[in-house]
Formats: C-alpha cells, structure tokens, sequence
C-alpha cells in the first residue's frame, strides 16, 4: 500500500492553497466543506475563488507565494500551472514537515485527493494512489448508485444511540450483532424511506428490548419498459435487498436477474385472458407474505402507477397497516417513444399527450372519442393490439383523418424491438402483415413523422 488512507479533521485549521485559478477553485471547494480556513496565494484570484474565502473566513493574499506563507497552516495545496513553483511549494512543505498536495503531480505529493463519496457523516474515500484517477472515478460512480442517498441520516441516527447500546452491551460481539440487526432490518428502511421519526421510535423500541417483531414491508417498484438500463438507482438497490419476488410477464427476464440471487421468485403475471393469478391473490399474497416478515418485492413492468394496477394493491396494503415503498419507473410511452426517434410532444405537431388504455370492454367502444381526436394531440394507447380495428375506426369515424400518422412499437426498449409506421387506416393491416405481437404500444398523431429524421440512433440505445 502506497498510501494509508486517514480521514483529515480540519474544522477551523489554517490551509494554504498556492494558486488562484480553477483547479484551485475545485480544491478550495472541498476543503471549506471540511471547515478549513483558507489561506489562497497567488497574484491574480478567480472571482468565484474570492468570494468562497470572504464567505468562508479564509483570507487572500494577492502576490507571489513566499516561504512564510506555510506559517501556520496544517495542509498545503499546490495548484498552479508553474511546475517549478509547484516543486518549490511541495520541497518547502516537506522540510517543515507540512502534509502537501500537488494537483496532477504525484510524485510531489506526501497527501493525495481521494475520489469521495459523502454521505455525511458517513464518507467513502476511493484512491488508485494516484495512477489512475479516472478508474477511483468510475468506482465512486458506482458507489454513489449503490450508497442511498439518505445514509448520512442512518449514521446520524445509530450516533445518537450509539452510547446507550453501548452501555446495553458492553460485549462487542453482542453490540456488532445488535447493530447489524439494525442496518439490515426494517429500521434501516424506515430511516432510508424517510422515515426518519419511524426509524427512531422502533430504534427506541429496540434498545428498550422490545421483542424482535419484524414487520415485513413491500416495494412496489417500476421496472421499466424492457431496458435494464433504464431502471432506477432505487429500484435496483431494494430488488438486491428483497427476500422474494412477485414478478409480472412484462417484466424481461434481464431485469429479473438483477435480483437478489437467493430471493424467492414469484411468477403472478397475467395475460389479456388468462390470468395466471387474479388481482385478489396477489393483493393477499403481498399481505400474507408481509406479515410473515419478509420484505417483499413487487416487480411491475413500466410504472406501477400507469395501467399497472399498483394503486389497488397498495389500497389493500395500507388497509392491513403494512409499510410499503412506490418506485416510480419509465412508462413504456416515454421508453418506447424515445427508443424510437418519436417524441410525444412537439411545438409543431402536440401540445398535449393521453396515455390510454385500448383495452375496450366488452369489444365495445366505450372510451371519450371526441376527446381523443383532438388536434394537436399525441394519444397513446396501451394494450391496443387486440382492439386496433375498432380503436382506429372509431377515431377516422370522429374526425381524426385517416391519413393520420400512426405507430407501432413491439417489445420497445429491448433489443428485439420493432417498429412499424403507416396511418390510422392502415395500422390493421401492418399488424396482420409483421405479425406484431404483445407487447405493443401505439401512438397516434403528427409527432410520428419525425421518426424519418430521428430513427437513425435506434438499436444504438437497446443494451439488452
Ligand atoms: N405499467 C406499464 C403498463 C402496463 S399495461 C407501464 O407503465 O408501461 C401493458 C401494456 O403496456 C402493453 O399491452 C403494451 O401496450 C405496453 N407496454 C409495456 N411494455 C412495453 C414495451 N416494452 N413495448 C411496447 N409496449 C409495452
């Protein structure tokens, strides 16, 4: 190890920054976040730079740097772009044994800048030692996906018991137990839902000895159109944390794989007619399982709120007192739109987008026409397939024209995406001619004909 990593106290502690340009901007940045008073050197300083020390009661001296000037101050930044100054500042340092940083200069260094994740009080440091900084980046990248950004707060709340459970369990590996326990449990998700005065009255509960009740909790998370890609931070992190699944057959087998490895999986997908498990039983089953403790994960394609049916499930959840989390996710409109080239809204062509279903009950016509052949309108109809003739004769019959653009996206999203575009009079016959399949999302309106000039990024985006 070429560096020992130490976390830096510098609350109220005097740092010299050698150099008054952007990079010294950046440096300055941070350390006025840790609380250091700033001492900037250098004969011309940024405007923004000044600014930061006058707010932050550090002081500038505009001039060249001088020996005397490490008078004082317990770290020192080198950040001009005079290489031999730079040596200069990092040797001066060095002799008085004053920790330096030289930006882009390992080999003057005795400190580095690591990469950092803050969730205060809770920090994550990264560092390839100097070699590789972009690498330290793209690690920090992934951890600021995978750290919630409401862990600060989770820290805060075990500092505030932390010297009571102390006392409780003077044995270490009693309290290392205890505080696991509470890390991975429905405390840590209140807190992490925000939650915050939750989390603390069970966390009070707890200490007090309250019996291990575990009440289970359900997520009720959007998975996307299709794209693994196109989930959420959120989603991912309770689908890693879930103990069982119930998934839906819009839910494409890659996204499922991101689960939990050892989480129980639950197929509960329904199809137009036949459904594998009526609304009723899955509503029960999150209940049942719930109760019983578990977290639980309920895996909707798209967003759970968008003809998704999340509303019911989450009516009879509340209705039983179980807590539940909603993660909103890309509706297949907005994925399958962008994926492609046709978007829902456009100066000259809509001002306004429906979501609709197509579902027609009965086979009867019972949705708002007139609305629906409103100029200047994109309407978008979900489950639309079967009920296309009647969906697309309805609308020319309510004086939508039939040479309205109109199209057809199969499996969108996903590398087996198709896209077919025609009129409103002629989407029957494409649907027979390609064979298209559920599921298909169509959209109707002016907004189509831009496909021509914006398909040209298709299948570039589908990862999957
Ligand atoms: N909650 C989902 C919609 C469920 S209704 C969401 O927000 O996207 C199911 C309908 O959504 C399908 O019949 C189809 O019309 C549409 N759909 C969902 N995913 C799709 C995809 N990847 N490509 C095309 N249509 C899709």
């Amino acid at each position: 190890m070429e560096f020992l990593p130490l976390f830096h106290k510098l609350q109220g502690s005097h740092v010299l920054v050698v150099g008054g340009g952007e990079i010294a901007l950046r440096k300055s940045r941070l350390l006025v976040d840790a609380g250091a008073l700033i001492r900037v050197v250098a004969p011309e300083v940024e405007h923004q730079l000044q600014a930061m020390v006058d707010g932050s009661g550090g002081e500038v001296r505009r001039r060249g740097y001088a020996e005397a000037d490490l008078d004082g101050c317990q770290l020192v930044i080198a950040a001009t772009d005079d290489q031999a100054l730079n040596a200069q500042v990092s040797a001066d340092a060095k002799r008085r044994c004053v920790p330096v940083n030289v930006v882009d200069a390992p080999a003057l260094c005795s400190v580095i800048f690591p990469a950092i994740v803050d969730r205060s009080p809770l920090v994550v440091a990264v560092s390839s030692g100097g070699d590789a900084p972009v690498l330290a980046r793209l690690i920090r990248a992934k951890l600021e996906t995978w750290i919630p950004s409401t862990y600060g707060e989770l820290a805060g709340l075990a500092a505030r018991f932390r010297s009571r459970v102390k006392q409780l369990y003077p044995d270490v590996t009693q309290r290392r137990a205890f505080w696991e326990e509470v890390f991975q449990g429905p405390i840590a998700d209140r807190q992490l839902a925000g939650q915050g005065a939750e989390a603390e009255r069970l966390l009070e509960a707890k200490v007090n000895g309250a019996p291990p009740h575990a009440p289970g909790e359900v997520y009720l998370v959007g998975a996307g159109p299709g794209d693994p890609d196109l989930l959420t931070f959120k989603a991912l992190r309770l689908m890693q944390q879930a103990d069982v699944v119930l998934y839906d057959r819009l839910v494409a087998p890659a996204i499922l794989d991101l689960c939990r490895r050892d989480a129980e999986r639950i197929y509960v997908g329904k199809r137009r007619a036949d459904h594998a498990l009526p609304q009723e039983q899955i509503n029960k089953q999150l209940v049942d399982l719930a109760k019983q403790g578990k977290r639980v994960l309920r895996l909707k394609g798209g967003d759970p709120f968008i003809f998704g049916r999340g509303g019911e499930e989450i009516e009879e959840l509340a209705a039983h007192g179980i807590p539940f989390q909603v993660v909103p996710g890309i509706t297949a409109a907005s994925g399958c739109s962008a994926y492609a080239g046709i978007p829902l809204t456009h100066r000259d062509y809509a001002q306004s987008v429906r979501f609709v279903t197509g579902h027609l009950k009965n086979n009867t016509s019972d949705l708002p026409w007139p609305d629906l052949v409103a100029p200047a309108q994109t309407v978008v109809f979900y489950m639309g397939l079967i009920g296309l003739p009647i969906i697309c004769e309805q609308m020319i019959k309510h004086g939508r024209s039939a040479d309205t653009p109109a199209a057809l996206i199969q499996q969108g999203t996903t590398v087996n995406q198709r896209v077919f575009t025609g009129t409103l009079a002629d989407l029957p016959r494409l649907v027979a001619e390609h064979e298209v399949h559920a599921p298909t999302l169509v959209i109707v309106g002016e907004v189509v004909m831009l496909r021509d000039k914006l398909k040209w990024f298709e299948g570039a985006q589908a990862s999957v």
